[in-house]
């Protein structure tokens, strides 16, 4: 079947935000497309700025102690990795049973292993850090989770691009299961809007929308 829907295009360096709570405490939320070596490098601009742009914001990478992957595509798990070892070598890594069952290929087999003794694994809602939940949204991936503090909610690839804010049905010609992802999407994008969230978006040009 050929797939269809919309094909943007990457955007540079990969999804990563960066949360600092009220102890000081680090969670990183996906890490970008990784170093030169990243399977990310067949397509992604690489090598990425992760670990430079936290060194701009005073965080060394030992500093984090929570890392979520709403997903193991290669823009968003491959810099959890360099050199076959994890990146935030203190970090739990936060990733979706479902995510794990179905990983395979070059990405999966670029960050898994050298996460090993690293991973948090959960199923479905989760509390992963203090005030710092995620929750599992099937579609794109089958253990792709979204990452919710307080008003805001970091998407992962839940939406591409701001036409599915209005339309959710829009398909992404990466998502995995393309109708359940045009479901998942039409689900939490009502709740979300429901509750007048914010938005921390991974591939929209602006990084916040408001619903
Ligand atoms: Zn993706």
């Amino acid at each position: 079947m050929k797939r269809h829907g919309l094909n943007p295009r990457p955007s540079g360096r990969g999804a990563r935000q960066l949360l600092r709570d009220a102890a000081d405490r680090l969670t990183l939320v996906d890490t970008g497309v990784g170093g030169a070596d990243s399977p990310a490098a067949s397509w992604a601009p690489v090598p990425g700025g992760l670990v430079g742009e936290l060194a701009a914001v005073g965080v060394a990478p030992a500093e984090i102690s929570t890392v979520i992957l709403t997903h193991l595509h290669s823009d968003h798990s491959s810099g959890a990795v360099a050199g076959g070892a994890p990146v935030f070598e203190n970090a739990r890594h936060v990733v979706q049973r479902a995510e794990l069952d179905a990983a395979r290929g070059p990405t999966a087999e670029w960050v898994l292993p050298a996460l090993e003794g690293h991973l948090h694994v959960v199923e479905g809602d989760a509390v992963v850090a203090p005030d710092v939940r995620v929750h599992l949204t099937p579609g794109h991936t089958p253990g792709h989770q979204i990452v919710r503090v307080g008003e805001v909610a970091m998407t992962g690839d839940l939406v591409l691009h701001p036409a599915q804010l209005d339309d959710p049905a829009i398909p992404y010609v990466y998502d995995d299961d393309p109708e359940t992802a045009a479901r998942t999407r039409a689900e939490v994008l009502a709740a979300l809007r429901a509750e007048q969230a914010v938005l921390a978006t991974a591939h929209f040009s602006d990084p916040f929308t408001r619903l």
